[in-house]
C-alpha cells in the first residue's frame, strides 16, 4: 500500500535556560494511505510536538516529515500552510474555534482560505453532516463542548482531506458525546478513505485503530498492529 507520512530520523529540541531540551529523539515511521493509527504515551512524552510536526503546524529540528510526497521540514510557515489547506485536517482538544465567528463562519474559514466558490451552502452541509444545522448562528461560546467539537470535525473535513490529525479529540468530551465524534471520524475512513492518527488517552479509542504507536520520553517505543 502507498505511503502518505514518512517520518525519518526527526527530531525535535527547545533551548530553555541555556539548555538544549531533547522532545523528540529520532523518530521513525511510515503511515500508510487509508490506514488508522493511534499515538499514545504518558503526558509530556512528545505526543502533541509529534502530531504537530507530521501535520506541519511546526517544523522540526532535523530529520525528515513527507507527508504526501511533500518535504514538510524544508518549507516554510506559508508553504506549509498551503500544505495543510489542500491535504490536512487537524482537530484539538480545546476545539480551537475562532470565538468571535458563528459556527458556520468557522467551518466557512478554510474554504475561503481555498477559494472555493459556494462556500455557505458547503458548509451548512458540513455542519448537517455533523449534527448541527440548527446551531449554524451559534458562537463558540453558546455552544456545548461537544457541539463545539463537532463544528471542528466539520472545519476539519471541509477541505476533503487525505489525513486528518486528532490530539485528544475526545479528551474533553463526556462518554455519549466521545461516541459521536468518534463515530464521525471513523466515518470519514470508512466513506472517504481518510487516514487518520489520533493522539489519544483513551485505551478503547486506540483499540479501535489498526495500528499503536507508543511514544515515551520523545522516543518511539513500540509499534504494534491492533485487530481494530
Ligand atoms: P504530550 O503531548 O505527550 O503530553 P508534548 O508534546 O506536549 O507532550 O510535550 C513534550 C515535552 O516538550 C514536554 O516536556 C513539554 O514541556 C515540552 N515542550 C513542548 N513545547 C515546548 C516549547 N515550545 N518550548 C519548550 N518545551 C516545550
Amino acid at each position: 500500500m502507498a505511503s502518505i507520512l514518512h517520518i525519518q530520523d526527526l527530531t525535535k529540541t527547545y533551548q530553555s535556560t541555556g539548555k538544549t531540551l531533547t522532545v523528540l529523539d529520532n523518530i521513525n515511521f511510515t503511515v500508510e494511505e487509508g490506514s488508522t493509527n493511534a499515538i499514545v504515551g504518558p503526558s509530556g512524552s512528545g505526543k502533541t510536538t509529534l502530531l504537530g510536526l507530521c501535520a506541519g503546524l511546526d517544523r522540526s529540528s532535523s530529520g525528515m516529515v513527507e507527508l504526501n510526497g511533500i518535504r514538510l521540514d524544508s518549507l516554510n510557515e506559508d508553504a506549509r500552510a498551503q500544505v495543510r489547506n489542500q491535504y490536512v485536517g487537524f482537530i484539538f482538544q480545546n476545539f480551537q474555534l475562532l470565538p468571535t465567528l458563528t459556527a458556520l463562519e468557522n467551518v466557512m474559514v478554510p474554504l475561503e482560505l481555498r477559494g472555493e466558490k459556494h462556500i455557505k451552502p458547503r458548509a451548512l452541509e458540513l455542519l448537517d453532516k455533523v449534527g448541527l444545522a440548527d446551531r449554524s448562528h451559534h458562537y463558540p461560546a453558546q455552544l456545548s463542548g461537544g457541539e463545539q467539537q463537532r463544528v471542528s470535525l466539520a472545519r476539519a473535513f471541509s477541505n476533503q482531506p487525505k489525513i486528518l490529525f486528532a490530539d485528544e479529540p475526545t479528551g474533553n468530551l463526556d462518554a455519549e458525546t466521545s461516541e459521536k465524534v468518534v463515530k464521525l471520524i471513523f466515518d470519514l475512513n470508512r466513506e472517504a478513505g481518510t487516514t487518520l492518527v489520533l493522539v489519544t488517552h483513551d485505551a478503547e479509542l486506540a483499540a479501535k485503530t489498526q495500528r499503536i504507536l507508543r511514544v515515551k520520553g520523545g522516543k518511539l517505543i513500540s509499534d504494534e498492529r491492533t485487530l481494530g
